[in-house]
């Protein structure tokens, strides 16, 4: 197996969207395909009609874009081995199963419900520990078995179990060795009355003919294994590697759900997450790149990932550190990056920015990168950027914070800042109009006018900004620009004589 190209699998049903459970199985699948030269394949899981839809396809497809987690095969991109959608491979099923009937590896069962209810409630009456399905049809006489099927009987397939098969040990990479008794694996059904495989039939077939060799995957799947192991070797296929990874636990130690906060990668998004930050905080649950390290970049985590150093035990989803890491990612990015990654987008979708973002980064680069140098040490959070650069925009119609011109203007020593403060800056020309320039003209006022600092500075903040929280006076007033700075100066005025 180690000399083979390595090809992983992620495979969700889209029944849902993609939650940070599934988002991590396929983190690590695609690291583990990066890191070893090998093939990601995404396939879609949709063989439950009345859960999966094409929606949640979507959304699956767009969350995989977001954290790009590239998929070598799959939907949109295509591949040698598809389709890549379980809807699409009935045949391919159909086909498998027909040839281990034919091989006399699966067997139809007539049983009906009632039937096997009634072996079950036996079994338990005589204390028999196995109580599954109790081989009834498996030596059935293939021409009476013919005759039932041509009368109409209803019938699933069944898989036939070596009766001397020994233990199934499945190495698993994160696990070890696990044993599962043979025995108590009854002879299960691999296809339904109704024409559908069932899961673990459908999926050893897929991952057998799409040469799967590693099988990276939540550990709720790990009792399903032995019984996948049976369908490979049925089919004659060589066993893949297994690792089962663990459950991802809420800070409360129950497994991590809606009451612990957002579960779903769309929701991480649109609280403004960065996909770097969040992607390298989704790898750390459970994967460690040397115990110490927390800053994992993508490329990193793409050549470095192993399955030796994934957990065994269940991870515990930590908001406080995502948010960490999250500042870490921003504060590492240049300003440029920042505007264009982050910045941008954010006043676009809030309506501050009309024109395509990368037209308006392209138009005024300069003016971008200085907002989101002050803005940079200020943000958790996208969205927080949108509040803080509002008083930008807002051009003769700022809105002024009640309380913060109560506190700062409606003074008796507002007036008289403001006119200080308008006299200086008038006398720095539109060329010069530079943070530097501005906080030289303010700086010897407060002195000069025997005006608190403090004071001062907040009297021409919230005459500037409409509020006295805002990012620094000097680069605030650069990106306002001379015009609208004295404009907002005068504008002001009036609301300063309140407190005379
Ligand atoms: N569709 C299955 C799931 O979403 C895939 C399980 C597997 O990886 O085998 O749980």
């Amino acid at each position: 197996m180690a000399d083979k190209p390595v090809r992983v699998r992620f495979a969700p049903s889209p029944t849902g969207k993609l939650h940070v459970g599934g988002a991590r199985t396929a983190i690590y699948n695609w690291a583990f395909a990066r890191a070893n030269g090998g093939t990601f394949i995404l396939r879609i899981d949709d063989t439950d009609p009345t859960r999966s839809t094409d929606e949640n396809t979507q959304i699956i497809l767009r969350a995989m874009r977001w954290l790009g987690l590239d998929w070598d095969e799959g939907p949109e991109v295509g591949g040698d081995f598809g389709p890549y959608a379980q809807t699409e491979r009935l045949d391919l099923y159909k086909q498998a199963a027909q040839r281990l009937w034919d091989e006399g590896k699966a067997y139809p069962c007539f049983c009906t419900p009632e039937k096997l209810a009634a072996d079950r409630a036996a079994a338990q009456e005589r204390k028999d520990p196995f109580q599954g399905y109790q081989r009834t049809c498996r030596d059935m006489d293939p021409a009476e078995a013919q005759r039932r099927i041509d009368a109409g009987e209803p019938y699933v397939l069944r898989i036939k179990v070596p009766l001397d098969r020994s233990d199934v040990i499945v190495h698993d990479a994160v696990h070890g060795d696990v044993t599962f008794n043979a025995r108590e694996l009854d002879d299960f059904i691999i296809f339904r009355s109704d024409g559908t495989p069932t899961y673990n039939f459908a999926t050893v077939v897929d991952d057998a003919m799409m040469g799967i060799t590693h099988i990276i995957r939540g550990d709720d799947h790990l009792s399903n294994t032995p019984r996948q192991v049976m369908v490979y070797e049925a089919l004659g296929a060589p066993t893949p590697t297994f690792a089962h990874i663990s459950m991802i636990l809420g800070p409360d130690g129950k497994k991590l759900s809606k009451r612990h906060g957002a579960t779903s990668v769309e929701e991480y998004r649109e609280q403004g997450y960065d996909a770097d930050a969040f992607v390298n905080y989704l790898a750390l649950l459970g994967w460690a790149l040397d115990g110490e390290t927390t800053i994992v970049p993508r490329d990193v985590l793409a050549s470095r990932f192993s399955l030796d150093h994934v957990s065994k035990n269940p991870a515990t989803f930590d908001f406080k550190k995502l948010d960490w890491i999250q500042g870490q990612y921003l504060q590492a990015m240049s300003d440029s990056e920042f505007a264009q990654r982050l910045l941008l987008p954010q006043l676009h979708q809030a309506g501050l920015v009309k024109d395509d973002p990368e037209a308006a980064y392209m138009v005024s680069s300069h003016w971008f990168d200085l907002l989101a140098s002050i803005l940079k040490p200020r943000t958790t959070l996208a969205p927080e950027v949108v509040e803080k650069s509002r008083f930008l925009f807002a051009g003769e119609g700022l809105e002024f914070d009640e309380k913060s011109v109560e506190k700062n203007l409606a003074k008796d020593y507002a007036a008289t800042a403001l006119a200080a403060a308008c006299e200086a800056l008038e006398q720095i020309g539109e060329d010069e109009w530079t943070s530097a320039a501005i906080d030289a003209a303010l700086e010897v006022l407060p002195e000069r006018l025997e005006i608190n600092k403090r004071k001062f500075y907040g009297a021409v903040r919230v005459a500037e900004c409409g509020n006295q929280v805002s990012p620094p006076l000097g680069e605030s007033l650069e990106l306002l620009g001379r015009n609208m700075t004295l404009a907002r100066l005068e504008r002001a005025m009036p609301l300063c004589s309140q407190g005379a």
